[in-house]
């Protein structure tokens, strides 16, 4: 890898292991909106907020080298805890060296804590007190899973920040039920805090409670009552309308530590990220801009764009004529459709390249605009050629 990061720990335990570094400073702070500017330091360098962070499920961004990663000026990355876990195992990777060094990532990791998985297996899963029993969609084999277990395989895998095991509620789910599991992931994120050693990764917690107002409140209560490096907001991007999202965030954001970063997890389009920084979140994971790419479908500064279509037959402009990223500066639309109708390898990984880099680069705009008290016109300029509300919603008027 071409960039060295340098190393943060400073300080020792007792046992002279060296102590996890994990920092927040928020830079600046939005006039207009909850956005904020700021700064994660970890063990493996730090990276700048509002973030995105693309999903590597196996412990790879499909189709890219994590030098290409960098080119694109990606800084943090995401991998998943349930499918590590069952393949290759986190003792396998411990015993390799740990995450970073199996998957040659010298940049902060987070991981997730596999629950969003495991409760997407439906009836392959039971859920207790204790913990979750399921069925692995590899091989049919049974697994146990405990706010405990999931400390002890994000220890093994070595990330920089770790999620405590939740429970993602569906889109809809009767009150009493989002009511019952919420107080469990509450007490599953005590159980985890109370097992994590100075030596951990940080450690976030997931504020559940689906769409229900008194119960989301609740939950950041307990949650930062305890007290954690972050905290997540989860259960989002499920299935509810798009204006639920918005209400769960104008109810949470306020109640969380200004001093410590938001994420929410597995969102979204670029008007869902751009809307959520304007609600206070600092950073994003989700699988969009890389599982759309293989599907050939690219973002681009006026709107999506499906390659596969008639139109881009003979088209020998770039995807975007705005962007500068590798696939854009050397290759057309005619191109990239023939790629992909041919079913090359080439197309998802030149595909992935464009779309990971829209999403980086509309970060960076977001950043500069926050820095520079104009992410009001930027959000219109924004939201305008892709048809959503120009108006200026009210919640991002200042008092
Ligand atoms: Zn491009």
């Amino acid at each position: 890898m071409t960039v060295s990061l340098a190393r943060v720990r400073t300080r020792l335990t007792d046992t002279n292991q060296e102590v996890m570094a994990f920092r927040f400073e928020v830079i600046k702070k939005d006039n207009l909106s909850q956005a904020r500017l700021g700064r994660i330091e970890t063990d493996h360098g730090s990276f700048t907020t509002p973030a995105f962070l693309p999903v590597g499920t196996q412990g790879s961004i499909k189709s890219l080298t994590p030098e290409e990663l960098v080119e694109i000026g990606v800084e943090a990355i995401l991998g998943n805890t349930y499918h590590l876990y069952l393949r290759p195992g986190h003792e396998t990777i411990e015993r390799l060296g740990g995450l970073h060094t199996f998957i040659h990532w010298e940049r902060p990791i987070l991981t997730d804590s596999g629950g969003f998985q495991i409760f997407s297996l439906g009836s392959l899963r039971k859920i207790s007190e204790e913990g979750v029993t399921f069925q692995s969609h590899l091989d049919g084999s049974s697994h146990f899973l405990s706010p405990e277990k999931v400390m002890e395989i994000q220890r093994s895998l070595g990330s920089d920040i770790a999620m405590v095991l939740d429970e993602c509620v569906p889109y809809p789910s009767p009150y009493e039920y989002v009511k019952v599991s919420m107080e469990r992931t509450s007490r599953w994120a005590k159980r985890s805090l109370e097992v994590r050693r100075e030596t951990d990764p940080a450690l976030f917690a997931i504020v559940q409670g689906g769409v229900h107002r008194d119960l989301r409140e609740k939950s950041v209560h307990k949650l930062v009552e305890m007290g954690f490096h972050g905290y997540a907001i989860g259960g989002l991007s499920v299935g509810e309308p798009k204006s639920m999202m918005s209400d769960v965030l104008k109810w949470t954001t306020p109640l969380l530590p200004e001093n410590k970063p938001r994420y929410l997890m597995g969102v979204g389009t670029p008007e869902d990220i751009l809307n959520a920084v304007m609600l206070g979140i600092d950073f994003f994971d989700c699988v969009l801009p890389t599982r759309n790419a293989r599907n050939g479908t690219l973002f681009t500064s006026s709107g999506k764009i499906s390659i596969k279509q008639a139109q881009y037959a003979e088209d020998g402009k770039p995807v975007d004529e705005t962007c500068t990223c590798y696939t854009c500066r050397h290759y057309s639309r005619a191109y990239l459709r023939h790629l992909y109708l041919s079913k090359e390898i080439l197309s998802s990984r030149l595909n992935t390249i464009h779309n990971l880099f829209y999403y980086i680069n509309l970060l960076v705009k977001i950043k500069g605009a926050i820095q520079e008290g104009r992410l009001l016109d930027f959000y219109k300029s924004h939201t305008s050629p892709h048809g959503l509300e120009i108006e200026f919603p009210a919640h991002f008027q200042s008092d």
